[in-house]
Order: structure tokens, then C-alpha cells, then sequence
């Protein structure tokens, strides 16, 4: 019985490759010093699965960026832009694509599938050439092999390649991308045979496009593919590796009968219906990698379960014949609980870090050959017993009130123009009226205090008196500026998800527990452990301290239950949703104190609403309506006197404006700047949308400070497809990451193209 990861993240487990490669592009290290941090990091990953017992070790699952990235190099599928003339690809040309250079912008980075790590979008055509341009899975290969390790290559296979790529710049939108299959085998071809002479006896394609809807064409080509691939794998063994959802019974039947192939690897944690399909028949003589142990969280395994199923599993395919596995890649985890020294040691029991991840694979795959490791079993069973019945999980009020909301609907009684309507008569905004989507520039002074304040450092009365001066600051410049409704600019907030996190019940926070986005960039999710509830009033002190300055409508600050889920590890003893409604109901009480401290305005942010949404069609209405009904819920309670305000953050708004429609928000401020078009086609065909509506006038991500024509120009815009009396003029998103330099007269402008348009209205 044997053990397989499908891949590690690579970012170490104190962040090291992201020090190292920022000490490289700021030029304080050579190339040469990345590639001894890399070397070291890739060293201590293979010996520690060697250690545990693993038989698959997967190599090529470093990454100086991304995967997708690394496998345009290997293809060499450059575009021209960045001006290689061939060769091995280097630093130089790799960094350029990934974060442009000085002449040419970066490529662009979309999620990978419905996860918070992000890929460089191949951009490809007729045109491209393809060349063998990176040998990195070989010489990764050769150096664990050096090590004494003997290692799986993982490459991303080329029909997942082909079908998350988009064509160039140029290219006709019906250039179909599959047809490049030809072009880019010839190249894994000269891989896999380079991979053969230098000792590898196992490969793994990953494929996780095939979870997905595809349409039989596009099952066709894996077909193609593979046995075009087939003559290079004589000696090898392959696997196809698919995971985050269930392979489709189409898809099913499609690798199943792939004949070259030696074994598939499927998701079981997120793919429980893969089960059933394998129950109702598996190719003879074909391994089963059985991805038991969750890859995208942080809880410790059940192992008697998965025992259960593997055991389950060993009677259709043999023992010989079943691989015990990850659901996915362990990248999408936190690297190491050893280095979490301040987690209580109950809770700390619950969980289980990609370190840990690998002990639990190979600890099933033991106990299936027969030699189980009773007390590594018993403790196990200790801990989920303690997570099951402790009272830190377990709140039964919060429960029972969670458990009631279902099934009810949770809307304001009186429709959103007739509260738009008794709205107006309390705040009087003119037309057009101007605001901002919240957070103000983040100076190194104020991130000094923030730090300084959770250090203990200065005392909490110097801290708020430090905070007020800054809220004071920003709204005399919002007066100044003559914005119409108010923000206090969440000075003390250093991220709008940590914030709530921090005051919630249920939720704790690691000191380690990074996950990589891409390269460089990590995020820190809290986990929600248990029942969530809110102990105290989180946001009014400063929100009405804010709103005492000023006479104007301030408008108070939250982030909404979806958002805090998606951007959060959530707690896999219960459904999403139940989580989320305990969420909710913890953001309603902090809504009602708001409204009951005199805020008439309220914007719940839910900037990660799409982030969510699963894979496969089938699905997402289902999740969309526990989404928007957890929104309602936060302020089905409210005065029709109180403007509820929602905000989010991405360019896909159409594929679900309906379900947006169906949050019932007074006024939606949306990111749109980058994809105007798409936005107002919305509209243009005829979309009914009665609520206020503040599609960004301008890109906050970018230092450029837009003219006041230009944002006109904007307005008019969308003067031609909405009402004038529903847009709102604001930015795309918060000001945090930007200077006052730049805020100042980008704000201005934007006022004086309101201003300007009022007067022709
Ligand atoms: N209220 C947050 C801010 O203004 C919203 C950020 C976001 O949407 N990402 O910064
Ligand atoms: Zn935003």
C-alpha cells in the first residue's frame, strides 16, 4: 500500500521564498542566491515526505511564480512583447511576464478555478511557436535524484494548458485553442523522453480541467492528446491527476478509457459523487490515487473514516492496485503547524498543516498494508472527539438561531424605490451624488501605530486619540473635497477581513499559516472553528465618533458574511452556508447598533461574492441563493430610513446580475473601470435595475490620476443605459493602497465631473 502527495507549496514555512525574491528584484540579491533559497526550500520539502514514508514525492511543483507560467516557459509560448529570441528562458524573461518590465506590462492573472491562488493567462494564436524552453522539470528531477530521492515529475497537462489559455491580443475570439494541441505535444513529447533517460519511471499530468463542464469536443481532445502522447510513455508509468470538484460521468468515461495511462487521481473530499462512479466500474490494472486528505484546509483528517473509504475503494481495485493521496495539491494549505507557537494546544489538535497532511497520507496507507499506527489512530480520534464536543465549537443559542433562519426569505417589507424615496427625504443628496468606497491612504505612520497598539507598545487611549486625529483628517479633505456622503477612512483596520475576524467569536489566527497567491504573495486566513458570534459591538464607537464630526451622512463600514467566508478557512463539520448564516447574524446585530447609534448609512462590503462559486453549473444556484439570502439577512431588520450600501470587487458582474438584483441593496458601488463595456451591455440589454448604482469612475490600481473630462466622459456614459437619479459617482474601490498625492486630485476631478453634469441634467 502505498502513499502519493499530489504537490507542496513552496513558499517555506516562514514565507522564505518571498523574502528571497523580493531581495532579488530590489536588487539586493543575485540570481544565484534565489536559486540556493529555492534549492534549500525544494531539499527540505522531499526529504520531509521521504521521511514520512511517501512513495510518490512529486518534483516540479516549485514554483518562482505559478505553475500555468512555468509551463509557457517550458513551451516556450512567449509573447513577442517581451522580446526573447530563444534560448533557455532565464529570470529576465520569466519576471517580465509574470511582472511586466520596463516597457511592457505583466500578463494578466486570473484564480485558479475556485481558489485564491492565481495563474498567468496564456495568451496564445496561430501564430505561436512552440519550443522546448525550460528544462525545469528536468533539472528539478535530477536534483532531487541527486539527493537520493526518486521523485514524480508534475507537469500541467497540455489539454488543462490549452483550455485555461485565451487567444492574444488580435486574435479572433473563435480561434479555437484546442487546435494548437498538435503544436504543443511535440514539445511534452521531447520532455517526457528527457525525463525517461534521466531515470523517472512515474509522470503526472495534472488535469483538473476536467472537473469542470466541458463540452464533448473538449473531452475529445484529452482522448487525442493522450494517445498521441502514448508512443513516449513506453516505460513509464503515467497518472492523471484531477481535483477540487467531481469529474463528470462524460469525463469520467473519457480517462478511464485513456490506454496508456497507468493510474488517475481523484478529489474524494470535494468529489463525493467520484465515489459512486468508481463503485459502478474502474479500468483493470489501473492505479486509483484516492485523494482522502483535504488540500484546501487546514483540519486534521478523519482517519477512521477515510480508512473506510479507502477500504471501501481496495475492494473494487485491488490492494495493489489503490495510491493513498491528497484531495489536491497541499498548496492550498498552511505550510507547517510546528511553527504555530501561540495556538491553544486544544484547537491546535484540531488542525493539521501540509506538514501534517503528508503524515496522515502515509499513516492511512500504512494502516491499510497492516501495520497501523494505533496511538498516531487514537489521538486522532481523541482530537475529533474533543473538536465534536467542545463547548469552544459549540455555541447552541447561535445554532439554534442560524437553524431558523432557513427556509425563510429575510427581505425589507417595502421595495427599494419607495425606500430610496424616504431615504432622500432624510439625507437630501443632490443628483449624482459622490462618495468613496471607504479606506483612505494607508501612511507608514499610521501602519506604525496599528503596530505599535497590538504590541502594547502605546496605550490605548494614545491609540484612539491617534486613530480620531486621522479620522478627523479625513473628513475635513471628504468636506473640503465637497463628497456628498462620508467615509472615516478605516485607519484603524489592517484588512478588512482580519478586522471582523479579531472581534468575532469562533475564529482564530495563526502567526504562520501563509498561504501563496502567486510568487511573492501570501495572505493569512483566520479559521473559523466554531459557532460564530459577536461578543461586543465591533465598528460603532469609531463609526459615530466619525459621524459627530461632521454633518454630513457618514457612512459606516462592514464586511459581509460571504466575504469573510471565501476570504476565511471555514469549519468542515457543517455546511458553507450554515457558517455563513451564523456570520450573518452576527453582522445583523452589528447593522442594528449602527442604525441605533444614528448611522443612516451602511455599506456591507462583499467583495469576494463570486469568489465562491462553484465550478460546475449544477451548483452555483443553489450556493447563490444562500449567498444572497445571508446579505438579506444582515438588514432585513432595518428603517426604510436607513441606506443600505453594498460593494464588490470584480469585473464579472454579468454572469450574475440577477443574483445581485436579488441582494436588495439601496445603492451598489462596483468595480468597473477596466471592464466598462461589459458593465453597461448589462444594462443596454435591457436589464431592469431600480436600486442606486455607483459603477467606478476611475482604476484605483493604478497611480494615474484621471481628468475631470475623462471621468465625465465616463458618466455620460453610463447616463446613456441607467436613470440618471440611481448613479452614485465613486471610485472603483477602497484608497488604501494609494498616495494623497494622488487621492486629492483624483477625488477633485471626480467631484467637478459630477458637479459638471448636474448642471446639464
Ligand atoms: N471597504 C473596503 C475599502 O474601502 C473595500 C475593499 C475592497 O473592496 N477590496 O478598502
Ligand atoms: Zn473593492
Amino acid at each position: 500500500m502505498v502513499s502519493h502527495i499530489v504537490g507542496y507549496p513552496c513558499i517555506g514555512p516562514k514565507r522564505e521564498l518571498r523574502f528571497a525574491l523580493e531581495s532579488f528584484w530590489d536588487g539586493k540579491s543575485s540570481g544565484e542566491d534565489l536559486q540556493k533559497v529555492a534549492a534549500d526550500l525544494r531539499a527540505s520539502i522531499w526529504k520531509q515526505m521521504a521521511d514520512a514514508g511517501i512513495k510518490f514525492i512529486p518534483s516540479n511543483t516549485f514554483s518562482f511564480c505559478e505553475k500555468v507560467l512555468d509551463t509557457t516557459a517550458m513551451l516556450g509560448a512567449v509573447p513577442p512583447k517581451y522580446g526573447w529570441t530563444g534560448g533557455e528562458i532565464g529570470f529576465d524573461i520569466y519576471f517580465s511576464m509574470a511582472r511586466g518590465n520596463l516597457s511592457q506590462p505583466a500578463m494578466e492573472m486570473t484564480k485558479w478555478f475556485d481558489t485564491n491562488y492565481h495563474f498567468i493567462v496564456p495568451e496564445l494564436g496561430p501564430e505561436t511557436k512552440f519550443s522546448y524552453a525550460s528544462h525545469k522539470a528536468v533539472s528539478e528531477y535530477k536534483e532531487a535524484k541527486a539527493l537520493g530521492i526518486d521523485t514524480v515529475p508534475v507537469l500541467v497537462g497540455p489539454v488543462s494548458y490549452l483550455l485555461l489559455s485565451k487567444p492574444a491580443k488580435g486574435v479572433e475570439k473563435s480561434f479555437s485553442l484546442l487546435s494548437l494541441l498538435r503544436k504543443v505535444l511535440p514539445v511534452y513529447m521531447e520532455v517526457i523522453a528527457e525525463l525517461k533517460a534521466a531515470g523517472a519511471t512515474w509522470i503526472q499530468f495534472d488535469e483538473p480541467t476536467l472537473v469542470l463542464d466541458l463540452q464533448s469536443h473538449q473531452l475529445q481532445a484529452f482522448t487525442e492528446a493522450y494517445s498521441e502522447l502514448e508512443s513516449s510513455f513506453s516505460g513509464l508509468n503515467v497518472l492523471i491527476e484531477t481535483y477540487f470538484a467531481d469529474v463528470p460521468a462524460e469525463a469520467f468515461k473519457t480517462i478511464t478509457g485513456l490506454s496508456g495511462i497507468s493510474g488517475i487521481g481523484f478529489d474524494l473530499v470535494r468529489g463525493t459523487q467520484t465515489l459512486d462512479l468508481i463503485k459502478g466500474g474502474f479500468p483493470s490494472g489501473k492505479f486509483l490515487f484516492a485523494g482522502v486528505v483535504d488540500g484546501r484546509n487546514i483540519w486534521a483528517n478523519d482517519l477512521a473514516s477515510s480508512l473506510s473509504t479507502l477500504e471501501a475503494l481496495e475492494a473494487i481495485v485491488g490492494k495493489d492496485k489503490l495510491v493513498v493521496s491528497t484531495s489536491c495539491s497541499l498548496m492550498h494549505s498552511a505550510v507547517d503547524l510546528v511553527n504555530e507557537t501561540k495556538l491553544d494546544s486544544e484547537i491546535k489538535s484540531w488542525f493539521s498543516f501540509a506538514a501534517q497532511k503528508v503524515v496522515e497520507v502515509n499513516a492511512l496507507a500504512k494502516a491499510l498494508a497492516g501495520t497501523k499506527d494505533e496511538a498516531f489512530f487514537s489521538s486522532n480520534v481523541a482530537a475529533q472527539a474533543s473538536r465534536k464536543s467542545s463547548p469552544r465549537v459549540n455555541n447552541e443559542e447561535v445554532q439554534k438561531a442560524a437553524a431558523a433562519l432557513k427556509g425563510s426569505d429575510h427581505r425589507r417589507a417595502t421595495p427599494v424605490s419607495a425606500r430610496l424615496d424616504a431615504q432622500q427625504k432624510n439625507l437630501n443628496l443632490p443628483i449624482l451624488p459622490t462618495a468613496t468606497i471607504s479606506s483612505f491612504p494607508q501612511t507608514m505612520d499610521l501602519r506604525r501605530v496599528q503596530r505599535e497598539y497590538k504590541a502594547i507598545k502605546i496605550s490605548e487611549e494614545e491609540y484612539v486619540q491617534a486613530i480620531s486625529e486621522e479620522i478627523s483628517k479625513v473628513v475635513k479633505l471628504q468636506e473640503e473635497l465637497d463628497i456628498d456622503v462620508l467615509v472615516h477612512g478605516e485607519p484603524e483596520r489592517n484588512d478588512m477581513v482580519e478586522y471582523f475576524g479579531e472581534q468575532l467569536a469562533g475564529i482564530t489566527f495563526t502567526v504562520n499559516g501563509w498561504v501563496q497567491l502567486y510568487g511573492s504573495r501570501c495572505v493569512k486566513p483566520p479559521i473559523i472553528y466554531g459557532d460564530v458570534s459577536r461578543p461586543k459591538a465591533m465598528t460603532v464607537f469609531w463609526s459615530s465618533m466619525a459621524q459627530s464630526m461632521t454633518s454630513r451622512p457618514m457612512k459606516a463600514m462592514l464586511t459581509g458574511p460571504v466575504t469573510i467566508l471565501n476570504w476565511y478557512f471555514v469549519r468542515n463539520d457543517q455546511p458553507r452556508f450554515e457558517t455563513c448564516y451564523q456570520i450573518a447574524l452576527a453582522i445583523k446585530k452589528e447593522v442594528e447598533d449602527l442604525e441605533a447609534a444614528g448611522i443612516q448609512v451602511i455599506q456591507i462590503d462583499e467583495a469576494a461574492l463570486r469568489e465562491g462559486l462553484p465550478l460546475r453549473k449544477s451548483e452555483q444556484s443553489f450556493y447563490l441563493d444562500w449567498d444572497i439570502h445571508s446579505f438579506r439577512i444582515t438588514n432585513c431588520g432595518v428603517k426604510d430610513t436607513t441606506q443600505i450600501h453594498t460593494h464588490m470587487c470584480y469585473s464579472n458582474f454579468n454572469d450574475i446580475i440577477h443574483p445581485i438584483i436579488g441582494i436588495d441593496a439601496d445603492v451598489i458601488t462596483i468595480e468597473n473601470s477596466r471592464s466598462d463595456e461589459k458593465l453597461l451591455s448589462v444594462f443596454r440589454e435591457g436589464v431592469k435595475y431600480g436600486a442606486g448604482i455607483g459603477p467606478g469612475v476611475y482604476d484605483i490600481h493604478s497611480p494615474r490620476i484621471p481628468s475631470t473630462e475623462e471621468i465625465a466622459d465616463r458618466i455620460n456614459k453610463m447616463l446613456a443605459v441607467l436613470e440618471s437619479n440611481i448613479l452614485w459617482v465613486n471610485p472603483d474601490c477602497g484608497l488604501k493602497t494609494r498616495k494623497y498625492t494622488e487621492v486629492k486630485p483624483a477625488l477633485a476631478n471626480m467631484v467637478a465631473a459630477a458637479k459638471l453634469l448636474r448642471k446639464e441634467l
